[in-house]
């Protein structure tokens, strides 16, 4: 059902956004990536996808903090594809410290990439959606999104946030007519929530941890997950993947504005 849908992924290079491409890969959508890699890397991982999927796989660089750049990658996918079927806003950054020493320049870009981006890649989606009468549009919340944690004020911010937009978009497409049918369109926003993922932006919270307690590695990694997630292991990134590739299926078209918590327990308690 998916096959050659066109999938973005922001912030596919690595990490959750990474493991999400290979699922839709999987499922042969068109994928495009974005986010920060070194030539040799990325050259490597067009070749990995290349070879999951039966659609084509682009990459687009663009910088989400910069919002020219996000409306030249969605004319470059419009030219390519035409627009975007399945868009999963992943990209996202943290910064760990109390709110009166915290950076204010940290705090304007973690809103820019957490948040505004995201009202953009939104935009510049669903008219493309619209006249296909077809669309997923998932956010990659957190379980920040629905609980706090100190000193992540800028993240906890953008996340609650996150969660906010996907309903308010929701509203939006729940009743959307299609001009050509008749009928009402296959639209959807929502979000998912992911407990620890060890990915690139958890390691560097562990090292910080680790160096501030004056413990190891393996140590502050226990003590990151005995703290808050119950389960005591890492979300993986294929769950998240999984979750993703199910919320782009058959019989999802009801699933609106939900926030799917995939966190090992966290936030029930
Ligand atoms: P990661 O650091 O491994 O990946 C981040 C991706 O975003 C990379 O591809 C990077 O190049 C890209 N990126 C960063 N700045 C960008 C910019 N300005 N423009 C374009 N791309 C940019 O992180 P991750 O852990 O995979 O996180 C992905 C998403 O999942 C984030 O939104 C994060 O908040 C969320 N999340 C992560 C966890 C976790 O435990 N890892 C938990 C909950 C939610």
């Amino acid at each position: 059902m998916l096959k050659h849908k066109v999938a973005l992924i922001t912030g596919s290079t690595s990490g959750i956004g990474l493991a999400i491409a290979q699922s839709l890969a999987k499922e042969d959508c068109h994928i495009v990536l974005n986010g920060f890699c070194d030539h040799m890397k990325l050259q490597s991982l067009i070749s990995d996808l290349s070879n999951i999927t039966r659609g084509k796989v682009i990459y687009q660089g663009a910088n989400l903090m910069i919002g020219d750049e996000i409306s030249e990658m969605f004319e470059n996918i419009r030219k390519e594809f035409g627009g975007v079927d399945i868009l999963v806003n992943n990209a996202g950054m943290q910064y760990v410290a109390p709110i009166d020493e915290f950076p204010v320049e940290k705090w304007d870009n973690i809103i820019s990439l957490n948040l505004t981006s995201v009202f953009h890649t939104i935009r510049h989606s669903l008219p493309n959606m619209k006249e296909k009468g077809w669309g997923r549009i998932i956010n990659v919340a957190s379980a920040h999104g629905v609980v706090a944690s100190a000193g992540k004020s800028a993240y906890v911010a953008t996340k609650h946030g996150l969660i906010g937009l996907t309903k308010a978009v929701a509203l939006e497409v729940a009743a959307v007519i299609n001009p050509k049918t008749n009928d009402y369109m296959d639209i959807t926003s929502n979000a998912i929530c992911p407990g620890w993922v060890l990915t690139p932006l958890v390691e560097d919270q562990i090292h910080k941890m680790a160096l501030e307690q004056k413990i190891s590695y393996d140590q502050a990694k226990l003590n990151l997950l005995s703290e808050k997630q119950p389960s005591k292991r890492f979300v993986q990134p294929d769950e998240l993947g999984a979750l993703t590739v199910f919320l782009c299926g058959e019989k999802t078209s009801q699933i609106n504005g939900a926030s799917y918590i995939m966190d090992g327990g966290w936030t029930i308690q």
